[in-house]
């Protein structure tokens, strides 16, 4: 199956994947992929909400430990897990413990067409690669695309620099 969306979609360097085998279940059920940020607002379009309701009924802010021993933040589905609410962010050590992601019910994504950038393209028998698409991800996910769920959560969260423009 291919992604009906967004053509900005097509054109990036990770191709959307009609992988749908054991494993993409096993990471609806234990750890969510992450949106780009213009990812959030298609499902928030599609669930007929404004951002900030959508991000406190079903989204949170993860977390990923980059080779240089620094954080970076972005916004991942909530996973149901005891003691958390959605709209929060989650530390390293809470991202590592498993959790079904909230759009999971009774094996199916509910939110198919829109669905996280990472989780339309990760390949789960290439580790190597899921790791490029991650950081590919974070790259998008600026201080400025972080600042309205700094904003929302009123904590400190850390974006990459952003790109510089070619000249
Ligand atoms: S958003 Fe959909 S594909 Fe991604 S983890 Fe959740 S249920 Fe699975």
């Amino acid at each position: 199956m291919t992604h009906p969306g967004n053509p900005r979609y097509r054109s990036a360097p990770f191709p959307v994947t009609s992988c749908d085998c054991k494993d993409c279940r096993a990471a609806c059920q234990n750890s969510p992929g992450w949106f780009m940020p213009g990812g959030v607002r298609a499902v928030a379009n599609h669930l007929n909400l404004d951002v900030p309701t959508l991000f406190a009924k079903y989204l949170a802010v993860s977390v990923t430990a980059m080779p240089d021993g620094t954080q970076r933040h972005g916004v991942m589905p909530h996973k149901l897990r005891d003691g958390k609410k959605p709209g929060s962010v989650w530390t390293l050590e809470e991202v590592a413990v498993p959790g079904r992601c909230v759009f999971f019910d009774r094996g199916q994504c509910t939110i198919y067409p829109v669905r996280p950038y990472e989780c339309a393209r990760v390949m789960h028998d290439k580790q190597r690669e899921g790791v490029r698409l991650r950081h590919h991800i974070i790259k998008s996910w600026t201080p400025a695309e972080l600042a309205p769920y700094a904003e929302l959560t009123g904590k400190r969260l850390f974006g990459s620099p952003p790109r510089k423009s070619r000249r």
